[in-house]
């Protein structure tokens, strides 16, 4: 049986080694597309930091771990899938037939549409190349104009600011990381950011950048400009996709896969980032670029590769983001169920903030800021749809009491 695997990243990996544990004699080739061993960009951040070194970021540190697995490493990218012939085509010509084939290309940097985007200085930051770039300008007194403020603009801020650079967050919208947090939880990441001396303008969309004077000039418009040593361009992702045109493979936002993780067309998967696939609560399809998704669904679509049938139960909507110290969190519906109800705490003063959603008496989502001791318990009854019966109304006079709630539903439940 012949393996295919496009995509290195966390899912690309983790199915190559299920693969290689479910089928020993099988062929395995990896796909690795930015010429680097395979590597987590989850890690970037703490590279940024200094916390961690290069050597670090790979996902399998002992150079010889994917010889000895027999798992065939090929640095070059897809360029397109022929499915009648059951082919990958790469950019340097070859062809790779397969029998089953994984796509793990994950997303890629979302591009603005302004002028100057080409211009030396103007960076993203998503690949380890990002981040060697970055690490290599910012210097101290270094002025880093950052567009955009969500969950990867903030978890790189603190690795920023640890090189002791000058940093202006542009926000286009009136508040960070708006598709996680509510406006309330932003208004504390705001502040809290503040606080540590980064300047922000909400409300901002610069209208191009441009080169003046051996630096950037970032135009905000109406006469108002910026200047930048460095321009990051942060303003979220796009799944990896245009190589499949013509493929057959049925697309939405994502890649469409099934709850074995397969594709349109049998015998091609697909995992991580790239697929879209059903949400645990909400039963709705959806992009859930997180890493703990791509690692579970790499084993899952591995797993039905080599014909151990194996279901995926549902991507669960959860993300906890480290914004300069400060713990934030989000869980499933956490905008509200349409006809539900709501509570919430909130101390301004210690950047403390809890918001719960329920539908019913079912708790469906969360916002937590501050709050990092009970988010096993809140992603216990979300994940676990537990009826709370009397509890939500204790929950609704006062939602710090998360954990008895949560004791309590997992003993009726059982
Ligand atoms: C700075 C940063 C911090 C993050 N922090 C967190 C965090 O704290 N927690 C968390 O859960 N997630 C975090 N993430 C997100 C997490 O990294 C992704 O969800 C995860 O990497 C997805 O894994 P994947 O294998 O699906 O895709 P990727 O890791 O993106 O891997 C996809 C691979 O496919 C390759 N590829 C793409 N196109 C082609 C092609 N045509 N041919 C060949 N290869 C191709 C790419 O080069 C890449 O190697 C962070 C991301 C970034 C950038």
């Amino acid at each position: 049986m012949r393996h295919v695997i496009v995509g290195s990243g966390p899912a690309g990996v983790t199915a190559a080694e299920t693969l290689r544990k479910a089928d020993p004699a099988a062929d395995i080739t990896l796909l690795c597309g930015e010429g680097e061993p395979p590597y987590a960009r989850m890690a970037i951040p703490y590279l940024l930091s200094g916390n961690i070194g290069e050597a670090a970021i790979y996902i399998r540190t002992d150079a010889d771990h994917y010889g000895r697995l027999g798992i065939c490493l090929v640095h070059a990218r897809a360029r397109a899938v022929d499915t009648s012939r059951r082919a990958v085509l790469l950019g340097d010509g070859r062809s790779l037939p397969y029998d089953r084939l994984l796509v793990a290309t994950g997303s890629r940097p979302s591009r603005e549409q302004i002028p100057g985007m080409d211009l030396p200085g103007v960076l993203t930051c998503w690949t380890l190349q990002d981040a060697r770039a970055i690490i290599a300008r910012a210097r101290p007194g270094t002025r880093i104009v950052q567009m955009g403020a969500g969950f990867v603009g903030c978890i790189i801020m603190e690795g920023l600011l640890s090189r002791g650079v000058d940093l202006t967050i542009l926000v286009r919208s009136g508040y960070m990381v708006r598709r996680m947090m509510s406006p309330t939880a932003s208004g504390l990441i705001r502040r809290w950011c503040e606080s540590k001396g980064v300047t922000i303008l909400t409300r901002t969309q610069p209208k191009g950048v441009g080169a003046k004077a051996g630096a950037l000039e970032v135009d905000l418009g109406e006469g108002r400009t910026l200047p930048a040593d460095l321009y990051l361009s942060v303003v979220g992702v796009d799944p990896n996709l245009d190589f499949l045109a013509g493929s057959g493979i049925e697309i939405g936002r994502g890649i469409l896969v099934d709850a074995h993780l397969q594709t349109s067309v049998p015998g091609v998967y697909a995992a991580g980032d790239v697929a879209e696939a059903t949400d645990c609560v909400t039963g709705q399809r959806q992009l859930n670029a997180i890493q703990p998704n791509a690692v579970e669904q790499g084993r899952i679509a591995a797993l039905n590769m080599a014909g151990r049938p194996a279901r995926f139960r549902g991507s669960f909507a959860f993300n906890v983001l480290t914004t300069l110290g400060l713990v934030s969190s989000s869980f499933g519906q956490w905008q509200g169920a349409p006809g539900g109800e709501s509570a919430e705490v909130l101390d301004e003063s210690r950047y403390r903030y809890l918001n719960l959603q329920f539908d019913g008496d079912r708790l469906v989502g969360a916002n937590c800021v501050g709050f990092s001791e009970h988010l096993g318990a809140i992603r216990g009854l979300i994940e676990g749809r537990l009826r709370l019966g009397s509890w939500k109304q204790r929950l609704l006079d006062d939602p710090a009491r998360i954990m008895q709630a949560y004791l309590s539903a997992i003993r009726h439940a059982a």
